[in-house]
């Protein structure tokens, strides 16, 4: 579990804390007694009997009975799934994704709606739309929305929620935040697509337990989400994580940020179609692929074997180790956690990166760098997280910083 930092700490009241602690614990563990929580917590009987009964009066707990072993009846509890639900909106290059998750975090009902590039306007009119379609496929009545949160792919200003640019959807200076919130009716905040998906890893994935570690999206872009000894870090403007645009090499391709030889220019869904289309005269397989390349079929070659793609994969994995050894050199993280579409051939990536992160760090052997287990849903799966931080107020990871922006 992720501790808090004493600001974060200092920032919440004793008794919000232990009832988070509580909270957090009924739902790992529940049902379960008020005496195996007061144990577990820490916590005295007669505090942990008062949060209960909070917690039971606001329904987010529910009382299931009772056990008898041996000794004296216990009454049970649990934590109550249909108590809220909550919102998670993904804006991607490709699709734009509306979801509606229970209680717990657990996506309910989804849509999917293409992405209309340079129009975010339309953007916000196509969600509002799909807003109350995705509510009655989910079966939960709108009155239990809780929260909500937005992500992109793109640069998010903090606190505004204005999405300052995002290249891949044609996008820049786009007051999101406040746009959706009016739209929708509730408060929207908006958060990069990284960012988002590193809290997902911290709560559901592979850096559960995890204080300090860094979610990397490789795809159609390249980016990080940063937590920072169990907070996310967002940087002055919010502008953090951006090592897609790290350069990498002077005279290299020209970038959608408008310089040359960025990482992303190197290591991304296009470098990959331009790598090969340039492979393609010297292997039969690669020729044969459709034109453009796709990622999946790449992925689906170089897993079969074919050693033209598993080049491209192994050439992808060692540009991306200079982006993840600059985090290292850093950052120092405990993980390494990477998503996006080209994970679709993990493990060859992956042993590029890890057969070139020797040469760009001090101390790179030690630090695993895995693949999400969260795959394409970790950016929406966030989200959700994210809009559930502003009210469930867990601890496994504790932005504050998040919860003063989100808050109404
Ligand atoms: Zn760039």
């Amino acid at each position: 579990m992720v501790r808090p930092s004493d600001k974060t700490a200092n920032n919440r009241t004793p008794r919000e804390l232990n009832r988070s602690l509580v909270l957090d614990l009924v739902q790992e563990h529940g049902p379960i007694s008020r005496t195996n929580l007061a144990r577990m917590s820490g916590l005295t009987k007669p505090t942990v009997s008062a949060i209960i009964e909070e917690l039971l009066e606001s329904g987010s707990v529910r009382d299931v009975g009772t056990e008898s072993r041996g000794g004296r009846p216990a009454r049970l509890l649990e934590f109550n799934d249909d108590s809220a639900a909550f919102l998670g909106i993904e804006i991607g290059v490709e699709q734009t994704v509306v979801a509606v998750a229970d209680a717990r975090g657990r996506l309910r009902a989804r849509l999917d709606h293409p992405s209309v590039q340079r129009d975010p306007q339309r953007t916000v009119r196509d969600i509002a739309e799909l807003l109350p379609r995705v509510l009655q496929l989910s079966g939960i009545p709108r009155k239990r929305l809780r929260g909500a949160c937005a992500i992109v792919p793109g640069l998010v200003e903090r606190p505004s929620g204005v999405c300052v640019l995002a290249p891949n959807l044609g996008w820049e200076r786009f007051p999101l935040r406040a746009e959706l919130s009016r739209a929708l009716r509730m408060q929207v905040p908006v958060y990069n697509m990284p960012q988002a998906a590193a809290v997902a890893e911290g709560q559901l994935g592979a850096a559960r337990g995890h204080a300090s570690y860094v979610w990397i999206y490789v795809g159609l872009g390249v980016g990080a989400g940063l937590v920072v000894d169990g907070r996310l870090f967002f940087g002055m403007q919010g502008y953090s994580g951006e090592i897609g645009h790290c350069r990498v090499a002077d005279d290299g391709p020209p970038c959608g940020c408008g310089r040359r030889g960025c990482l992303e220019t190197f290591t991304s869904v296009m470098a990959l179609r331009r790598a090969a289309e340039a492979a393609s005269a010297r292997s039969h397989v690669l020729a044969a692929l459709a034109r453009p390349h796709d990622v999946g079929a790449l992925a689906a070659a170089a897993l079969a074997g074919d050693e033209g793609a598993r080049g491209i994969f192994l050439d992808a994995g060692a540009q991306l180790a200079r982006g993840i050894a600059v985090l290292l050199n850093v950052l120092n993280p405990q993980l390494v956690v990477l998503g996006g579409e080209l994970l679709a051939a993990s493990d060859i990536l992956i042993a590029g990166v890890r057969e070139a992160l020797p040469r760009h760090t001090v101390r790179a052997g030690d630090v695993p760098v895995v693949a999400s287990p969260l795959g394409s849903e970790a950016g929406l799966l966030g989200a959700v997280q994210l809009a559930r931080e502003g009210s469930v107020r867990s601890l496994r990871l504790v932005p504050d910083s998040v919860l003063q922006d989100s808050a109404p």
